[in-house]
């Protein structure tokens, strides 16, 4: 055996496990033989260590894949060795990065190997400093601080291959968008590389997670342009939720777009400290290139009355702590918590249907003895012009024409009813705004996807989209190998 690590609670002559499987899953497995066949660089870890209960556990704890193994490939060829050895033991395999993915459907997979991506981590930016080589296991944090260093942006892998919305895309288009190849593991355990010229680019590109692992990345990245960025944080009373969304819509979509450079989010959520009755409306206004926000954005807002304001300067790096998404910030923690989310892309926001969504989700959070007080709905607003640049067709990713990412997170400790009450509450708001929208078709963020939508809501309701995909399931993964995340159908 090569110098390969293992990290086990008990040591023992031979790595058989099956012992603590359930009776659903497959027979007895000697993971020596896989073991012997890796790089010295790759690591094992089995039930009962701490290592592994780290890498199992996963930010959203509703519907969770199980696995009872944990193999961390040094090598892209380590990533061959054991899709194959899964193949010929029929063990399900899931890759797994940065352990984000919440769709319930990840559920299904109830025994095999996880295989952790964390060490195909690498940043090699090419000579002419226009493309680099991205690992398949890289964090975004790592990411952009590896390409800052030398310069340079792009966006990242998890959130690519469901399509990948960023900062960037009023410039650049979705973070899949930036993508020039693939190197893969496909089902059936080859290393391929994907480019322009193989059917299966088109796939991979917002509908990634069907086809295969991807070990790593070619990116377009681009020189930084705007080192610096301005924030606000306009806080307002909930009473005031149509005006800010009427306001929002003249602003930044009825009479033109935002500029490339401006993106808008915003949260809503209980904090007792600034309003004790019900969930404050928190708008931030983003802009690069500047050290205070325009005010053509934001004085409109203040005129509206709000209750505080938070200008803010600094660097595209302290964008993600800004919005409360950064590696120290709550909703990046895995808190044991279920954080279920029901996506809905929209044109436009209908600032009656904000209205019928507050009164719900002020319900929700703020009634007596409620599990969901700690939940959060997300409004994200970003610069659309990059995406809408690229024809409807050019990717997997079908919702070029919407302009706002729209959903409920909701946070509450798993279990049955709850789950049930969760399920129910989420759906029902998602519907208010479906109504609302007057579009005659779900359109979700597959990467925000709750689990129980439709692939055509997924993917686009448009048939020849699922035909396509359809086709290219059928010809690279017909046996369903990689159907845990938001399968094709
Ligand atoms: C706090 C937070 C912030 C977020 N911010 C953004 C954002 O700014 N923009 C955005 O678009 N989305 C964002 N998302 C959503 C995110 O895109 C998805 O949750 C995505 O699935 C996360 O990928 P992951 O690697 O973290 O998760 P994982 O659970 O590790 O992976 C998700 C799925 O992708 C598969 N997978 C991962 N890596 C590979 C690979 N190399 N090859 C093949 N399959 C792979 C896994 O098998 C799994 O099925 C955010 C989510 C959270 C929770």
């Amino acid at each position: 055996m090569a110098q390969l690590k293992w990290v086990v609670a008990a040591l023992s002559a031979c790595f058989t496990v099956a012992a603590s499987l359930s009776p659903s899953s497959a027979p007895n497995v000697n993971y020596t033989e896989l073991a012997q066949q890796l790089s010295s660089s790759a690591s094992i870890y089995l039930p009962g260590s701490d290592a592994f209960d780290d890498v199992v556990s996963r930010w959203s704890n509703l519907s969770v894949p199980v696995a009872n193994i944990v193999v961390v490939p040094g090598t892209e060829e380590d990533v061959v060795k054991i899709v194959t050895f899964a193949n010929e033991h029929s063990v399900p395999f899931l890759a797994a990065n940065g352990f984000h993915g919440s769709v319930t459907t990840l559920g299904k997979m109830t025994h095999g190997i996880e295989i952790y991506l964390s060490q195909l981590s690498t940043v090699e930016i090419a000579q002419d400093g226009k493309t680099a080589k991205i690992g398949g296991g890289i964090r975004a944090k790592n990411l952009t601080d590896a390409l800052w260093a030398a310069g340079k942006q792009t966006g990242y892998l998890g959130p690519g291959l469901g399509g990948g919305h960023g900062w960037l895309q009023g410039h650049h288009g979705l973070v899949s968008d930036q993508y020039l190849s693939f190197n893969i593991v496909l089902a059936n355990g080859s290393l391929t590389m994907i480019d322009e010229t193989s059917d299966l680019f088109w796939g991979l590109k917002g509908a990634g997670h069907n086809f295969g692992i991807v070990t790593s990345v070619t990116s377009k990245v681009y020189d930084v342009q705007y080192p610096n960025y301005a924030i606000e944080t306009i806080f307002f009373s909930g009473d005031k939720v149509e005006e800010v969304y009427e306001l929002a819509n003249e602003l930044w979509i009825t009479n033109g777009t935002s500029p490339e450079g401006v993106n808008n989010w915003s949260y809503w959520y209980f904090d007792p400290t600034i309003d004790p009755e019900k969930p404050v409306i928190v708008m931030y206004i983003i802009q690069e290139g500047r050290d205070t926000v325009d005010p053509v954005h934001t004085a409109p807002f203040h005129q509206l009355g709000p209750i505080m304001s938070q200008p803010k300067s600094g660097t595209y790096r302290d964008l993600a702590a800004w919005t409360g998404i950064s590696l120290a910030d709550g909703p990046c923690q895995k808190t044991g918590n279920a954080n279920p989310r029901f996506p809905i892309y929209l044109k436009a926001y209908n600032p009656q249907s904000q209205k019928q969504i507050y009164e719900l989700f002020r319900e929700a959070t703020t009634s007596p003895g409620t599990p969901f007080a700690g939940s959060l709905f997300m409004f994200e607003g970003y610069a659309m012009q990059g995406v809408q640049a690229l024809a409807d067709d050019a990717s997997a990713f079908a919702y070029r024409a919407d302009n706002l990412l729209v959903a409920p997170l909701l946070v509450y400790p798993p279990g049955e009813a709850l789950n049930a009450e969760a399920r129910a509450l989420g759906n029902r708001m998602r519907q208010v705004l479906f109504e609302g929208s007057g579009q005659a078709t779900l359109n979700t963020y597959v990467n925000y996807a709750y689990g129980d939508e439709t692939p055509a809501a997924w993917y686009g309701g448009d048939a020849w989209r699922q035909e396509r995909l359809a086709a290219l399931k059928k010809k690279y993964d017909s046996t369903g190998r990689f159907s845990f995340y938001a399968p094709i159908a």
